[in-house]
């Protein structure tokens, strides 16, 4: 039989599980990776993307022809302006001008309009996310077909895509037998959506927080502490978003870039698996709740996004030095001459 997807936004979701056999082998459980970065996009944020375009079509706000706006450093961006163009919206995005060449790069490619805007934190009006919500408003005003703002942190239709898709999806993937589940938090739709679906069944949840983010400390100990920094990109929290309220994880751990990258590293080298760092500070985490639980248990975690987004920083010898962190042997040899 035959099976064809009518569109793009059809092919979001439904990804692998797969073993990842490492991780498995040196702690006695079996550990699988969600392949997310086998979206259309590459990426996780395909699902909150397809979610929040779903929901703001079905309240009405969003019009054929209308425009999606959102501030974001480069997934949810790609994720928006792909299924947005294949379900027939125009996208802009507000981005920092930091940002790496490779997304600003991509956005373009997918169709998005770009606003770049000088790096700000988030108390200052201009930051990014501030400066997307107030251009939203202003072209929901003067287009005539209309704009939303997308609002991926505070707009729970991004945790209801987790809910209803990715933790159902592991569970009937697993036949019900999964005991963890942990990843890390950019807007916490993930995390908070997939315990929403597993918790009540008696999965337990783990966070997994990169250095420079505030929430292990909140969960542990009540109090916003983000001590060190991280090369990590696309998550690292440091409030309480709308899609992480009333969630609580079981179990909680800080995660160093030098635990998380020889992981990313390890995963490409041995098991053909090209991602980005956030799939490193997950699969560090998984193993950590491993650990904990002791063998025989089995342990979902999230694999991200695909690594040739991170081509000039994760994987560049010379800015993993400059950073004095651990470069892997292959990625620093000379090119092979094969005979
Ligand atoms: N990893 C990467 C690479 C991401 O772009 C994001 C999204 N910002 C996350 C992890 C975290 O996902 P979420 O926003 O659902 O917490």
């Amino acid at each position: 039989m035959p099976v064809i997807k009518p569109d793009l936004a059809a092919a979001v979701g439904n990804t692998p599980l797969i073993r990842l056999r490492r991780a498995s082998e040196e702690t006695g459980c079996e550990i699988l990776g969600k392949c997310e970065f086998m979206n259309p996009g590459q990426s996780v944020k395909d699902r909150a993307a397809l979610s929040i375009i779903r929901d703001a079509v079905a309240r009405g706000e969003l019009q054929p022809g209308g425009t999606i706006v959102e501030g974001t450093a480069g997934n949810t961006g790609i994720g928006l302006a792909l299924v947005g163009a294949s379900m027939g919206f125009r996208t802009v995005i507000v981005i920092p001008e930091t940002q790496s060449q490779e997304k600003k790069d991509m956005l373009r490619l997918a169709g998005a309009e770009l606003v770049q805007v000088p790096a700000a934190p988030y108390r200052n009006p201009n930051n990014y996310v501030r400066y997307s919500g107030r251009l939203a408003a202003e072209l929901a005003r003067t287009l005539p077909r209309g704009a939303i703002w997308a609002n991926q942190f505070d707009n729970i239709a991004n945790r209801r895509a987790h809910a209803e898709g990715t933790g159902p999806e592991i569970w009937e993937q697993t036949g019900g037998r999964v005991d963890g589940f942990v990843c890390a938090v950019g807007t916490g739709g993930t995390l908070a959506g997939v315990a929403e679906a597993l918790q009540p069944k008696g999965v337990k949840i783990g966070l997994a927080d990169p250095e420079g983010a505030a929430l292990h400390s909140y969960y542990t100990q009540g109090t916003f502490d983000a001590p060190g920094t991280s090369i990590t990109e696309g998550i690292g929290q440091s409030r309480i978003t709308a899609n992480l309220e009333g969630f609580r994880p079981d179990m909680s751990w800080r995660i160093p870039d030098s635990e998380a990258l020889p992981i990313v590293f390890d995963l490409l080298e041995h098991e053909g698996l090209c991602l980005g760092g956030s799939s490193g500070v997950n699969v560090a985490g998984a193993i950590r709740m491993a650990r904990e639980m002791g063998p025989g248990h089995t342990i979902v975690t999230i694999l991200c996004d695909y690594g040739t987004r991170y081509q000039s920083k994760l994987f560049n010898p010379d800015f993993l030095r400059e950073r004095g962190l651990p470069v892997p042997r292959w990625l620093d040899r000379a090119p092979a001459s094969i005979p």
